[in-house]
């Protein structure tokens, strides 16, 4: 017999098992930095600045080394900042009825005064549009 025309058998099918679902795994966002965009991490970068400028004044420290580095393309007095510095830094990082560290850092209050000042929403400026500054994505 030619086995070419025997009629196959077809094996019963094992139904195709499908992969077992696993809930999506949360991943890093890689469009920001943190949640941020540059425009926010200048701004952050800015507030740094006057936060130690004003820090230094406050303490009555001399002035940090950070501002020698700084000073080389930036021109910063010689000593450290008076009690203005001190009292804007202070203004600043007052939100108005914001209980201290609810909304995070001194910095972060600073930093989101000024954007509120400039007539933006501090949770959405130089926010990542992508993760929506939450830096992960997916998962629960
Ligand atoms: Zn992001």
């Amino acid at each position: 017999m030619n086995p070419a025309k025997e009629p196959q058998k077809e094996l019963p099918k094992e139904p195709a098992k499908e992969p077992a679902k696993e809930p999506p795994r949360p991943r890093t966002c890689t469009d920001c930095v943190g949640g941020f965009m540059p425009a926010r991490r200048y701004l952050n970068a800015c507030v740094q600045i006057l936060f130690i400028a004003g820090s230094d004044a406050l303490d009555g420290r001399r002035r940090h080394p950070f501002f020698d580095f700084l000073g080389q393309v930036i021109a910063f007095p010689d000593g450290p900042a008076d009690q203005d510095l001190v009292d804007l830094v202070d203004g600043l990082s007052d939100e108005g009825g914001t209980p201290a560290g609810a909304e995070g850092t001194v910095r972060t209050r600073i930093a989101r005064k000024i954007i509120r000042s400039a007539g933006m929403d501090p949770d959405r400026w130089g926010m990542c549009p992508t993760c929506g500054g939450n830096v992960v994505l997916g998962g629960k």
